[in-house]
Protein backbone atom coordinates (compact mmCIF):
# COMPACT_ATOMS: atom_id res chain seq x y z
CA UNK A 1 0.00 0.00 0.00
CA UNK A 2 0.79 3.45 -0.96
CA UNK A 3 1.31 5.78 2.25
CA UNK A 4 1.97 9.90 2.35
CA UNK A 5 3.80 11.26 5.73
CA UNK A 6 1.74 13.11 8.30
CA UNK A 7 3.60 15.69 9.97
CA UNK A 8 3.47 14.01 13.22
CA UNK A 9 5.96 11.70 10.68
CA UNK A 10 3.44 8.93 10.68
CA UNK A 11 2.49 7.08 7.44
CA UNK A 12 -1.07 7.38 5.98
CA UNK A 13 -2.13 4.73 3.54
CA UNK A 14 -3.31 6.43 0.45
CA UNK A 15 -5.88 4.75 0.01
CA UNK A 16 -8.72 3.74 2.28
CA UNK A 17 -12.20 2.12 2.95
CA UNK A 18 -14.64 4.84 4.09
CA UNK A 19 -18.21 3.56 5.83
CA UNK A 20 -20.36 6.55 5.52
CA UNK A 21 -23.93 5.57 4.94
CA UNK A 22 -23.13 1.64 6.09
CA UNK A 23 -25.09 -0.27 8.33
CA UNK A 24 -23.61 -1.42 11.81
CA UNK A 25 -24.64 -5.04 10.21
CA UNK A 26 -23.28 -3.56 7.08
CA UNK A 27 -20.15 -2.62 8.26
CA UNK A 28 -19.88 -5.94 10.36
CA UNK A 29 -20.12 -8.23 6.87
CA UNK A 30 -18.05 -5.98 4.69
CA UNK A 31 -15.23 -4.62 6.83
CA UNK A 32 -13.73 -7.93 7.25
CA UNK A 33 -13.61 -8.43 3.75
CA UNK A 34 -11.55 -5.07 3.01
CA UNK A 35 -9.28 -6.10 5.56
CA UNK A 36 -8.16 -9.16 4.22
CA UNK A 37 -8.45 -8.13 0.89
CA UNK A 38 -5.79 -6.14 2.44
CA UNK A 39 -7.17 -2.38 3.34
CA UNK A 40 -5.51 -0.76 6.29
CA UNK A 41 -7.26 2.29 6.58
CA UNK A 42 -10.55 3.03 7.40
CA UNK A 43 -12.94 6.01 7.82
CA UNK A 44 -15.58 6.59 10.25
CA UNK A 45 -17.07 9.40 12.58
CA UNK A 46 -19.43 10.08 15.26
CA UNK A 47 -22.41 10.74 13.38
CA UNK A 48 -22.06 7.56 10.87
CA UNK A 49 -23.41 5.71 14.00
CA UNK A 50 -20.76 2.36 13.16
CA UNK A 51 -17.81 3.63 15.58
CA UNK A 52 -18.99 0.17 17.60
CA UNK A 53 -19.52 -1.99 14.79
CA UNK A 54 -16.07 -0.51 13.22
CA UNK A 55 -14.27 -1.53 16.34
CA UNK A 56 -15.32 -5.27 16.67
CA UNK A 57 -14.81 -5.45 13.08
CA UNK A 58 -11.43 -4.57 13.51
CA UNK A 59 -10.50 -6.32 16.72
CA UNK A 60 -12.19 -9.41 15.38
CA UNK A 61 -10.15 -9.28 12.48
CA UNK A 62 -7.01 -10.50 13.95
CA UNK A 63 -5.03 -7.52 11.98
CA UNK A 64 -2.46 -5.86 14.35
CA UNK A 65 -3.55 -2.49 15.51
CA UNK A 66 -0.46 -0.73 14.57
CA UNK A 67 -0.37 -1.68 10.88
CA UNK A 68 -4.20 0.06 10.31
CA UNK A 69 -4.92 3.54 10.47
CA UNK A 70 -8.21 4.69 11.85
CA UNK A 71 -9.68 7.88 11.49
CA UNK A 72 -13.20 9.38 13.16
CA UNK A 73 -14.59 12.84 13.46
CA UNK A 74 -16.79 14.38 15.99
CA UNK A 75 -20.06 16.35 14.86
CA UNK A 76 -20.51 19.66 16.39
CA UNK A 77 -22.27 19.30 19.52
CA UNK A 78 -18.93 17.93 20.64
CA UNK A 79 -16.87 20.96 20.14
CA UNK A 80 -17.39 23.11 23.33
CA UNK A 81 -14.13 22.17 25.44
CA UNK A 82 -15.56 21.23 28.10
CA UNK A 83 -17.87 18.78 25.77
CA UNK A 84 -14.42 17.94 23.70
CA UNK A 85 -12.64 15.41 25.73
CA UNK A 86 -15.56 13.54 26.96
CA UNK A 87 -16.59 12.81 23.71
CA UNK A 88 -13.40 11.93 22.03
CA UNK A 89 -13.42 9.80 25.13
CA UNK A 90 -16.48 8.57 24.11
CA UNK A 91 -15.86 7.46 20.84
CA UNK A 92 -12.35 5.55 21.65
CA UNK A 93 -14.46 4.11 23.61
CA UNK A 94 -16.85 2.77 21.59
CA UNK A 95 -14.48 1.85 18.98
CA UNK A 96 -12.34 -0.42 21.73
CA UNK A 97 -8.56 0.41 19.61
CA UNK A 98 -7.15 2.03 22.28
CA UNK A 99 -5.97 5.58 20.49
CA UNK A 100 -7.06 6.58 16.48
CA UNK A 101 -4.49 7.34 14.23
CA UNK A 102 -6.57 10.93 13.13
CA UNK A 103 -9.48 12.74 14.92
CA UNK A 104 -11.43 15.38 12.58
CA UNK A 105 -13.60 17.98 13.31
CA UNK A 106 -16.32 16.69 10.94
CA UNK A 107 -18.04 20.12 9.91
CA UNK A 108 -17.43 23.75 10.63
CA UNK A 109 -19.90 24.67 13.01
CA UNK A 110 -20.21 25.22 16.48
CA UNK A 111 -17.60 26.09 19.37
CA UNK A 112 -14.76 24.63 16.98
CA UNK A 113 -11.97 27.31 18.58
CA UNK A 114 -12.43 26.46 22.03
CA UNK A 115 -12.61 22.79 21.24
CA UNK A 116 -9.64 22.52 19.05
CA UNK A 117 -7.81 22.86 23.00
CA UNK A 118 -9.07 19.54 23.40
CA UNK A 119 -7.49 17.58 20.49
CA UNK A 120 -4.68 18.81 20.78
CA UNK A 121 -5.19 17.33 24.42
CA UNK A 122 -6.37 14.03 23.11
CA UNK A 123 -2.78 14.20 20.99
CA UNK A 124 -1.02 15.14 24.09
CA UNK A 125 -2.47 12.28 25.84
CA UNK A 126 -1.79 9.35 22.82
CA UNK A 127 -5.31 9.28 22.02
CA UNK A 128 -5.24 10.84 18.57
CA UNK A 129 -1.89 10.64 16.55
CA UNK A 130 -3.26 13.39 14.42
CA UNK A 131 -5.73 16.03 14.26
CA UNK A 132 -7.50 17.45 11.44
CA UNK A 133 -10.21 19.31 9.77
CA UNK A 134 -13.12 18.28 7.19
CA UNK A 135 -15.25 20.77 5.36
CA UNK A 136 -13.58 23.94 6.66
CA UNK A 137 -13.47 27.23 4.76
CA UNK A 138 -10.86 29.18 4.59
CA UNK A 139 -12.04 31.78 7.08
CA UNK A 140 -12.85 29.04 9.52
CA UNK A 141 -8.83 27.57 8.91
CA UNK A 142 -8.03 30.48 9.94
CA UNK A 143 -10.17 30.87 13.10
CA UNK A 144 -8.78 27.35 14.37
CA UNK A 145 -4.75 28.32 13.13
CA UNK A 146 -5.41 31.66 15.32
CA UNK A 147 -5.50 29.61 18.42
CA UNK A 148 -3.61 26.01 17.53
CA UNK A 149 -0.40 24.98 19.15
CA UNK A 150 -0.70 21.90 16.98
CA UNK A 151 -2.00 22.80 13.52
CA UNK A 152 -4.46 20.38 11.52
CA UNK A 153 -2.74 18.12 9.38
CA UNK A 154 -5.32 16.85 7.19
CA UNK A 155 -7.90 18.49 5.77
CA UNK A 156 -10.83 16.43 4.66
CA UNK A 157 -13.15 17.57 1.58
CA UNK A 158 -15.23 17.36 -1.24
CA UNK A 159 -12.40 16.03 -4.18
CA UNK A 160 -12.79 14.34 -7.43
CA UNK A 161 -12.42 15.20 -11.08
CA UNK A 162 -15.03 17.68 -11.19
CA UNK A 163 -14.07 19.59 -8.26
CA UNK A 164 -9.80 19.17 -7.50
CA UNK A 165 -9.38 21.67 -4.95
CA UNK A 166 -6.53 23.11 -6.24
CA UNK A 167 -7.16 26.65 -5.21
CA UNK A 168 -8.05 25.04 -1.50
CA UNK A 169 -4.99 23.32 -2.00
CA UNK A 170 -2.75 26.57 -2.70
CA UNK A 171 -4.56 28.86 -0.25
CA UNK A 172 -3.57 26.18 2.65
CA UNK A 173 -0.36 26.33 1.62
CA UNK A 174 0.04 29.77 1.26
CA UNK A 175 -0.85 29.66 5.19
CA UNK A 176 2.20 27.54 5.86
CA UNK A 177 0.41 24.06 5.52
CA UNK A 178 2.56 22.59 2.85
CA UNK A 179 2.77 19.16 4.16
CA UNK A 180 -1.21 19.19 4.71
CA UNK A 181 -3.03 15.80 3.79
CA UNK A 182 -5.61 16.16 1.80
CA UNK A 183 -8.85 13.83 1.88
CA UNK A 184 -11.18 13.44 -0.46
CA UNK A 185 -14.58 12.62 -0.25
CA UNK A 186 -17.01 11.84 -2.78
CA UNK A 187 -13.90 10.89 -4.60
CA UNK A 188 -15.93 8.53 -7.25
CA UNK A 189 -18.59 10.67 -7.46
CA UNK A 190 -20.69 9.36 -4.28
CA UNK A 191 -22.77 6.82 -6.93
CA UNK A 192 -23.47 9.26 -9.49
CA UNK A 193 -23.18 7.43 -12.91
CA UNK A 194 -22.36 10.64 -15.20
CA UNK A 195 -19.17 10.76 -13.57
CA UNK A 196 -17.62 7.29 -14.49
CA UNK A 197 -19.71 7.68 -17.73
CA UNK A 198 -17.71 10.54 -18.55
CA UNK A 199 -16.11 10.01 -22.06
CA UNK A 200 -12.42 11.32 -20.89
CA UNK A 201 -12.86 8.23 -18.20
CA UNK A 202 -13.91 5.35 -20.69
CA UNK A 203 -11.15 6.36 -23.33
CA UNK A 204 -8.74 5.96 -20.70
CA UNK A 205 -9.80 3.07 -19.12
CA UNK A 206 -9.69 1.86 -22.60
CA UNK A 207 -6.20 2.87 -22.85
CA UNK A 208 -4.88 1.36 -19.60
CA UNK A 209 -7.15 -1.80 -19.73
CA UNK A 210 -8.64 -0.61 -15.86
CA UNK A 211 -12.05 0.40 -15.24
CA UNK A 212 -12.89 4.49 -15.19
CA UNK A 213 -13.09 3.76 -11.46
CA UNK A 214 -9.69 2.69 -11.64
CA UNK A 215 -8.74 5.34 -13.58
CA UNK A 216 -10.21 7.83 -11.28
CA UNK A 217 -9.12 6.95 -8.26
CA UNK A 218 -5.01 6.46 -10.13
CA UNK A 219 -5.97 10.60 -10.65
CA UNK A 220 -6.47 10.69 -7.39
CA UNK A 221 -2.92 8.91 -6.14
CA UNK A 222 -1.18 10.96 -8.66
CA UNK A 223 -2.85 14.49 -7.65
CA UNK A 224 -1.51 13.10 -3.68
CA UNK A 225 -4.91 12.71 -2.40
CA UNK A 226 -5.94 10.18 0.24
CA UNK A 227 -9.30 8.11 -0.58
CA UNK A 228 -11.55 6.05 1.21
CA UNK A 229 -14.26 4.89 -1.34
CA UNK A 230 -17.21 3.25 0.07
CA UNK A 231 -18.60 -0.21 -1.43
CA UNK A 232 -20.73 -2.83 -0.40
CA UNK A 233 -19.30 -4.93 -3.03
CA UNK A 234 -16.70 -7.63 -2.59
CA UNK A 235 -16.23 -6.95 -6.56
CA UNK A 236 -15.34 -3.52 -6.14
CA UNK A 237 -13.15 -3.40 -3.14
CA UNK A 238 -10.84 -5.62 -4.84
CA UNK A 239 -11.13 -3.23 -7.98
CA UNK A 240 -10.49 -0.28 -5.81
CA UNK A 241 -7.33 -1.76 -4.71
CA UNK A 242 -6.10 -3.08 -8.16
CA UNK A 243 -4.22 0.71 -9.20
CA UNK A 244 -0.91 0.24 -8.16
CA UNK A 245 0.11 -1.22 -11.44
CA UNK A 246 -0.46 1.70 -13.94
CA UNK A 247 0.12 5.05 -14.34
CA UNK A 248 -1.77 8.06 -16.14
CA UNK A 249 0.65 10.35 -18.04
CA UNK A 250 1.71 14.23 -17.35
CA UNK A 251 -0.69 14.86 -20.76
CA UNK A 252 -3.92 12.81 -18.92
CA UNK A 253 -4.02 14.24 -15.61
CA UNK A 254 -3.94 17.68 -17.71
CA UNK A 255 -6.82 16.59 -19.65
CA UNK A 256 -9.09 15.12 -16.11
CA UNK A 257 -7.87 18.28 -14.56
CA UNK A 258 -8.92 20.64 -17.92
CA UNK A 259 -12.97 19.19 -16.71
CA UNK A 260 -15.39 21.74 -15.80
CA UNK A 261 -15.68 22.33 -12.06
CA UNK A 262 -18.38 22.27 -9.85
CA UNK A 263 -19.03 20.63 -6.26
CA UNK A 264 -21.30 17.98 -5.67
CA UNK A 265 -22.06 19.98 -2.47
CA UNK A 266 -21.46 22.95 -1.36
CA UNK A 267 -20.64 23.19 2.14
CA UNK A 268 -23.48 25.99 4.11
CA UNK A 269 -21.94 28.83 5.91
CA UNK A 270 -24.21 28.26 8.42
CA UNK A 271 -24.99 24.94 10.16
CA UNK A 272 -27.80 22.99 7.81
CA UNK A 273 -30.76 20.80 9.82
CA UNK A 274 -29.07 18.00 9.79
CA UNK A 275 -26.29 19.01 11.57
CA UNK A 276 -28.42 20.28 14.09
CA UNK A 277 -30.35 17.22 14.71
CA UNK A 278 -27.59 15.02 14.92
CA UNK A 279 -26.60 14.04 18.64
CA UNK A 280 -27.29 10.88 20.72
CA UNK A 281 -24.55 8.81 19.24
CA UNK A 282 -24.38 6.65 22.30
CA UNK A 283 -27.04 4.49 20.77
CA UNK A 284 -25.22 2.36 18.39
CA UNK A 285 -25.12 -1.42 18.51
P1 LIG B 1 -17.86 7.60 -3.18
O1 LIG B 1 -17.40 8.56 -4.22
O2 LIG B 1 -16.90 6.69 -2.51
O3 LIG B 1 -19.02 6.79 -3.87
C1 LIG B 1 -19.56 5.61 -3.35
C2 LIG B 1 -20.39 5.00 -4.48
O4 LIG B 1 -19.52 4.51 -5.49
C3 LIG B 1 -21.22 3.82 -4.01
O5 LIG B 1 -22.49 3.93 -4.62
C4 LIG B 1 -20.47 2.62 -4.55
O6 LIG B 1 -21.32 1.55 -4.83
C5 LIG B 1 -19.83 3.17 -5.79
N1 LIG B 1 -18.57 2.47 -6.13
C6 LIG B 1 -17.55 2.13 -5.31
N2 LIG B 1 -16.59 1.52 -6.00
C7 LIG B 1 -17.00 1.45 -7.28
C8 LIG B 1 -16.44 0.92 -8.47
N3 LIG B 1 -15.26 0.33 -8.47
N4 LIG B 1 -17.16 1.02 -9.62
C9 LIG B 1 -18.37 1.63 -9.65
N5 LIG B 1 -18.95 2.16 -8.56
C10 LIG B 1 -18.28 2.06 -7.38
O7 LIG B 1 -18.64 8.51 -2.11
P2 LIG B 1 -18.91 8.36 -0.56
O8 LIG B 1 -19.24 6.96 -0.24
O9 LIG B 1 -19.90 9.38 -0.17
O10 LIG B 1 -17.54 8.80 0.10
C11 LIG B 1 -16.48 7.93 0.45
C12 LIG B 1 -16.10 8.11 1.91
O11 LIG B 1 -15.75 9.48 2.15
C13 LIG B 1 -17.23 7.84 2.92
O12 LIG B 1 -17.39 6.48 3.25
C14 LIG B 1 -16.72 8.61 4.12
O13 LIG B 1 -15.72 7.87 4.78
C15 LIG B 1 -16.11 9.84 3.48
N6 LIG B 1 -17.04 11.00 3.44
C16 LIG B 1 -16.80 12.04 4.26
C17 LIG B 1 -17.61 13.16 4.25
C18 LIG B 1 -17.32 14.31 5.15
O14 LIG B 1 -18.15 15.21 5.26
N7 LIG B 1 -16.19 14.34 5.81
C19 LIG B 1 -18.70 13.22 3.37
C20 LIG B 1 -18.93 12.12 2.52
C21 LIG B 1 -18.09 11.04 2.57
Amino acid sequence: MQSLTLSNGRPIPQLGYGVYTMTSEEVERCLPEAIAAGYTHIDTANAYFNEVAVGRAIRESGARREDLFVTTKLFPQSYPYEQCGPDIDASLERLGLGYVDLMLFHQPYGDYVSGWRAMEEAVRAGKARAIGLSNFPLHKVDQILEVATIKPSVFQVEINPYWNQHEYKAALASRGLEGAVFEGWYPLGHGDKGLLAEPLFQELAEKHRKTPAQVVLRWHLQEGNVVFPTTRSAEHLRENLDVFDFELTADEMARVNALPQRPYYVVPEDAPDFVLTHNDYSKQA
